[in-house]
Parts: C-alpha cells; sequence; structure tokens
C-alpha cells in the first residue's frame, strides 16, 4: 500500500518548505474516522484519500489541495463534521472540504448532450474554488483506476459519467494526461470489446512500430543538429486508444488505414525555436498541404499552445508532429494545475500574454495574480472559479438542476419548475431557510418553492422576475384579470343603459345587434371604453321603447370618467381640450408640471399621470393611454422627492434648508441618514410648481460646496 512517505517525497520535489505537520495530522485524522471500512477491492478504505492525495501530489498542488484529498470523503461516509474539520484544520480545508463533499452529492441523470454541458458548468459554478474541481478530479480519476470492483451495470453508470463530465473537465482545465486516462479508462469499461480488440491490434504492431519511432525520431534529431539548435527534445508514443477509437468512427476507416497512430514531439526553450524546428522539419520531410496548425499564434479555448504539422516521412508513411516549449508542454500535460510554481523553486513564469486567448481571461489572471503575488498561498486564496459566470445552478429538493440567468429569484425558479408552481408561489425554502420571493439565487442553492391555492401574480412581481419565461406568464395572467374586469364593468354599462328605457339586458339577448356585438368580444371593449352604450342600445331597441327614456342620456365612457371627477377638484391637466379633469399622479414618478406626460385611464379611479419615462408605463396597457397635457395656466404644485448626497459635515444642512427657503419651497418631510464613510443621504419632500423651477433649485443645491449628487427620487426612504 502506498505510504504516506511516497507522498512527501512528491511534494518534497516541488514545495520543500510544505507544512508536512499538517499533511501528517490530515493522514491521522482520516486514519482515524475511516477505519474499519474497506473498499470494494478489499482494501483499507484510507488506500483511496491516500491514492487521491498522491495524484494532487503529482500535480504539484499546495498543502490545504492534498489535506483536502485525505479528507474528501469523512464527512460525507464517516462520523467526522464540517465543525471539526474546521476546528482541526481552519477554515480553508474545511471550505475545500464541503465543496467536495457538495459536488459528490449530485447525481448526474441525463447522458443529453445540453444536460451534459449544463452538469459540467454546474460543477464548475459549485466548486467556486477551482482545487474543489481539482480534487474532485483526482477522485474520479481513482475511482475509474480501481472500477473492476463494482458491480457491472455500475461499472458502466461511473464510466459514462466519466467520459461525459469529468473527461471534457479535465480537457477545459487543459489537464491532458487526466483527461487521457479517464477517456482510456471509460473506453475499456463501455466498450470492452472494441476497447480489447484495438489493444492487441495496437499491441501486435509494437515492435514494428517501435522501429519505425526510432528511425523518424532518428532523423528528426539529425534535421535539428544540422539547423544548430541544440537543448531540445524528441519524442514519439503511440496517441492513446479513445482518440485512435474516435478517429476510426468518425471517419469510418479501419485500424489498417489509419496511419498516425503515434504522437511526435519536439520540444524547445524558447517559441521563436518552436518556428526553427518547424522549418528544420519542413525541409527534411514534405509537408501535407492544410496540415499545419499554429496553436502557438491561435491557442486554444483552454491555453493549449503548439505547432502541429504532418508530413510524408521517410517510408512515404505520414508522420504528424507537434512542436512546443517546455513551458507550454507543462501547460498542455497539467492544465491549470501547472500554474501552482512555488517561488523557492523559481521556474520560468509563463509570458502571460501568449498563453492568455480571449476564452481564457481566468487563466490570464491566475497568471498575472501569481506574478503580482510573493506568496502561494495569497495566490490560491485569490483562485475563484469565474468560468461560466453569467448563468446559476440552482437544485430542485429531489437533486435536479435548474439553470438560471444569474441574478434570478425565487420567484424565477419557481416558473421555471412549472407555470403553475409559479403562479401559486408565496415563499420558498433556500437551503432550508425561508425565503422571500424576491430573494436571488445562487449556484448550489437547494430551493424548496412553497404555493398557496389562491395565490395570485400581481403587477409588483414583474419588477423582480429576471426570465422570460416569468414575465410572460405573470404579464399573460395581469392581462387576463384585467380583462375579466373590463368585461364586468361593460356588462354593468350596458345593464345600466338597458334600466333607463325601463327595460333589462336580460330581455334583448337574442336580438341579433347584441348577438353579434358579444361575440366579438363586446362587453370588453365596453369596460375600456373604446364603444359606448348608449350607440349599441339605440341600435337594439326599436324606436318606441327609445323615445321612453327615463333617465339622463349618458355620455361616452370618456365623458363619463370626467363627468364622474370634474369640478371638485383642480388637477393641472388637460385631456382632449376637456379642462380640469381630475386625476391622480403615478407615485412611481412623481411627474411635475412640465415633465412629458402621458395618462391612464383606471377602472374607478379616473386618470392616472405617468412621466412618459417612467419604466411602469412599459406594464400597462397601451389600449387605456391617453394623449394628456399640462394646463398651462395651472400654478398647482406637485411634491416632488430631492435626493442629495453630500459629505457628512456640519452646516451642510443649514446651507440645504437655506436654498429651498430663498426658492420659496416647502419642505413637507425629510429624511436625513449619514454613512460611517463619511457621506449623507439627504432625501426631502417638497411642492415644486414646474419642471424649471425644478432646475433652478437643483442648479442652486448642486453649487453648495460638498454636495456630491442631486436627483430625484421614488420615495422618501430612497
Ligand atoms: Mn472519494
Amino acid at each position: 500500500m502506498l505510504r504516506l512517505n511516497d507522498i512527501f517525497e512528491i511534494i518534497k520535489s516541488y514545495h520543500p518548505q510544505a507544512d508536512f505537520d499538517l499533511i501528517q495530522k490530515a493522514y491521522v485524522y482520516s486514519a482515524k474516522v475511516h477505519a474499519g471500512q474497506t473498499r470494494k477491492s478489499g482494501e483499507p478504505y484510507l488506500s483511496h484519500p491516500m491514492a487521491v492525495a498522491k495524484i494532487l501530489a503529482e500535480l504539484r498542488l499546495d498543502e490545504a489541495s492534498i489535506c483536502t484529498g485525505l479528507l474528501h470523503d469523512t464527512v460525507e461516509d464517516t462520523l467526522a463534521t464540517q465543525e471539526e474539520i474546521e476546528q482541526l484544520f481552519g477554515k480553508d480545508i474545511a471550505l475545500l472540504v464541503d465543496g467536495v463533499t457538495k459536488l459528490s452529492q449530485v447525481k448526474f441523470k441525463s447522458t443529453e448532450e445540453k444536460l451534459a454541458e449544463n452538469f459540467r458548468k454546474m460543477l464548475v459554478a459549485m466548486s467556486k474554488d477551482i482545487r474543489v474541481l481539482l480534487v474532485k478530479l483526482a477522485d474520479r480519476l481513482h475511482n475509474m483506476r480501481t472500477l473492476q470492483y463494482m458491480r457491472p451495470e455500475k461499472q458502466e453508470l461511473i464510466a459514462e459519467e466519466t467520459l461525459e463530465i469529468y473527461a471534457p473537465l479535465a480537457n477545459r482545465l487543459g489537464m491532458g494526461w487526466i483527461k487521457t486516462e479517464l477517456e482510456d479508462l471509460s473506453f475499456k469499461y463501455l466498450r470492452p470489446a472494441d476497447y480489447q480488440d484495438l489493444k492487441e491490434k495496437v499491441g501486435k504492431t509494437w515492435h514494428e512500430r517501435n522501429r519505425f519511432i526510432e528511425e523518424v525520431l532518428e532523423d528528426l534529431r539529425k534535421a535539428l543538429t544540422d539547423a544548430e539548435m541544440t537543448g531540445y527534445d524528441v519524442s514519439g508514443r503511440p496517441k492513446h486508444l479513445w482518440s485512435i477509437y474516435r478517429k476510426m468512427v468518425d471517419k469510418n476507416m479501419n485500424f489498417e488505414d489509419i496511419h498516425d497512430l503515434i504522437a511526435f514531439r519536439v520540444s524547445v526553450g524558447t517559441i521563436s525555436q518552436c518556428y526553427e524546428a518547424l522549418g528544420a522539419i519542413h525541409t527534411l520531410w514534405r509537408p501535407v498541404p492544410g496540415k499545419f496548425k499554429d496553436y502557438i499564434a491561435m491557442p486554444k479555448p483552454n491555453g493549449y499552445r503548439s505547432l502541429h504539422t504532418t508530413l510524408i516521412g521517410p517510408k512515404g508513411e505520414r508522420v504528424e508532429i507537434q512542436i512546443r516549449t517546455f513551458d507550454m508542454h507543462q501547460v498542455a500535460e497539467s492544465g491549470i494545475a501547472a500554474h501552482w510554481k512555488y517561488k523557492e523553486h523559481g521556474g520560468q513564469p509563463v509570458e502571460v500574454n501568449e498563453v492568455a486567448d480571449k476564452g481564457f481571461v481566468w487563466l490570464r489572471q491566475l497568471m498575472n495574480w501569481q506574478q503580482e503575488l510573493r506568496d502561494p498561498n495569497e495566490f490560491l486564496d485569490s483562485v475563484k472559479v469565474d468560468l461560466f459566470s453569467e448563468e446559476v445552478y440552482v437544485f430542485t429538493p429531489r437533486g435536479d438542476v435548474i439553470e438560471l440567468p444569474r441574478g434570478a429569484t425565487v420567484l424565477d425558479f419557481a416558473f421555471a419548475i412549472h407555470s403553475n408552481v409559479g403562479m401559486h408561489c408565496i415563499s420558498a425554502r433556500v437551503n432550508n431557510q425561508i425565503a422571500p420571493l424576491r430573494q436571488v439565487l445562487e449556484s448550489g442553492d437547494t430551493c424548496e418553492v412553497i404555493t398557496q391555492k389562491n395565490q395570485q401574480p400581481n403587477r409588483s412581481w414583474l419588477e423582480f422576475v429576471k426570465t422570460s419565461r416569468a414575465r410572460t406568464r405573470i404579464r399573460s395572467h395581469l392581462r387576463q384579470q384585467e380583462r375579466k374586469r373590463s368585461e364586468e364593468l361593460g356588462r354593468e354599462l350596458l345593464e345600466k343603459e338597458f334600466r333607463r328605457y325601463g327595460t333589462t339586458l336580460q330581455k334583448w339577448l337574442k336580438e341579433e345587434h347584441l348577438v353579434e356585438f358579444l361575440k366579438h368580444d363586446g362587453l370588453a371593449s365596453l369596460g375600456y371604453g373604446k364603444t359606448d352604450a348608449k350607440t349599441l342600445v339605440q341600435k337594439v331597441l326599436p324606436k318606441e321603447l327609445l323615445k321612453s327614456q327615463v333617465g339622463e342620456a349618458p355620455k361616452s365612457r370618456f365623458g363619463q370618467i370626467i363627468d364622474r371627477l370634474s369640478g371638485k377638484n383642480y388637477s393641472g391637466i388637460t385631456v382632449e381640450g376637456v379642462e380640469q379633469v381630475l386625476v391622480h399622479y403615478a407615485r412611481c414618478c412623481m411627474p411635475v408640471k412640465g415633465d412629458p406626460v402621458i395618462g391612464f385611464v383606471t377602472r374607478g379611479r379616473g386618470m392616472t399621470i405617468h412621466r412618459r419615462n417612467c419604466p411602469r408605463i412599459l406594464e400597462l396597457d397601451a389600449e387605456r393611454r391617453i394623449e394628456v397635457n399640462w394646463d398651462e395656466g395651472s400654478t398647482l404644485r406637485r411634491p416632488v422627492f430631492i435626493k442629495i448626497t453630500t459629505d457628512d459635515r456640519e452646516g451642510m444642512l443649514a446651507e440645504i434648508s437655506s436654498v429651498f427657503s430663498k426658492m420659496n419651497v416647502n419642505i413637507s418631510e425629510a429624511n436625513c441618514r449619514t454613512y460611517g464613510d463619511g457621506h449623507a443621504v439627504n432625501t426631502f419632500k417638497c411642492g415644486i410648481a414646474d419642471l424649471s423651477q425644478l432646475k433652478h433649485i437643483f442648479r442652486a443645491l448642486e453649487a453648495i460646496k460638498g454636495v456630491y449628487s442631486v436627483e430625484r427620487a421614488r420615495s422618501i426612504l430612497s
């Protein structure tokens, strides 16, 4: 069995100053809590965390990662608790162990490609710290290496998950050897017959191929030496089985037809030597047109850099060669882990702008940090995963994953589950704590929606939903509600009109005009004020009856509103030339004379005046929109909230109030708050006559020394 000392030896080779006591402590603790447990292989359970720690050491990771490798199954599988781990090993390691534990609780269910991609993203987003992901990959690698002890059904499931999820993740992180090994191990369990067959074929031609490799390498060395190059390294080895198999399947080829089974590699010191070597090799053999790829000038999204070329070799065979620097090679093999460099060991830092690619910004940042920070631990602290920042991944209580845009709330989540759940959602339990509808969700949250039968969407919901799905459903529900109310109102108006002629709506329901009218949403259009009851009734009733009118002729829908409301109060607004309409002013935007405005007919409440740039009007029914104007002659004062951000200094309030009084403005409410950081926010409710007065006040306030900003606010609290 693997001994702790073996792991120490590896760590010493790259990080001699590591905290070996801490690692030893993690080892002892893991041995204690796993005591008595065995693996399916019959080995003591401890052999697994040990093997994981060794892989992490081979990746040259820091002591926290290695401790996490030793402890990664303790919280999940033993009596150990998160609190205990934190007490013994500190917050950093406790968080890493918690991250790995959380990842293992997520089960991948579908092999559908899009879902697999989501799942990968979610794992990354959940990991928060890249080391969590690296420990998880090491864990998976060792489980794959010992997969033969599992039941066959289990083997297939795990292998599938590895191929769909973990190998691409390793690739994404640029960890070539882990990706390769995971793929071949998955291949072995997923298509055992093909795997064995291919392995045998590759094995049979081994001798022949070895001779071929030696020949090619000999020629390469000679060409490079002739070109007066030194310090290079050449190698050739068979490609991994899965990649050969993929090629056979994708190109529908037999094994015998595949010639580039071997990957030749030339490693050199600098980038300019890469191109020099390329020149030398292209003189040696004829390159195959269209096969040259410059991944140094155009790195792959995962940071991979190399020159690739294919040539017609000594026996007319195709020879594929990769040319790269030693640094590039390290990155290609261990990817992100290659950037953990330890100061005491030196090593040339990778040139930042060479590795970085647009899609790989986080890696660039990694390396920038690495150069700026002296202490490797400090460097690790700043390594946070930000690969897929535009989405969050939230769990249902059953463990399904819901993808939402960043900023999405509990309500979005509810609508994502099902429209009916969204409609009746009243709150939720997020990670077992009661949360309001507007709470923003984060990756890794578990959300359980709480519904109530009589709950209904309301307009304020639109303020905090982020997904168009939720928005559309809420809007359409609100429209339906509004329509229902309009129909009720329309019926009421119509019944009233019939009564004025001493008859009832009920009696005339079969009359053809009325039948036709009702068929075409007549009631709603009456309610909205688009048609009027009087005209309709005149068409329906016979002339004799019309003469026997009992009450006074009602006005149009508009007239009704205006009648009902006008003459009682002076509003400052004119509508289509009608003066003195009673309106009320929207609280959301607090219009003042001079602001461009628009009116909305509100059932039973007359008209509401909004500013034209008020975001709320987009939510209102366009059908109810009415052009309105300010009454030029009006001297009505309107309340406005003015928010002033200032220095928190003595005498400031006095100066502000003196501006108000000089301008002859009344303040009816004030809210003044100071913040610890030396600034204060003062909000005043004042009576303002018009926009030009408001502008004057703004200018005077802005002129006060120590005033940062003056703006209109929605309420005294803002
Ligand atoms: Mn494990």
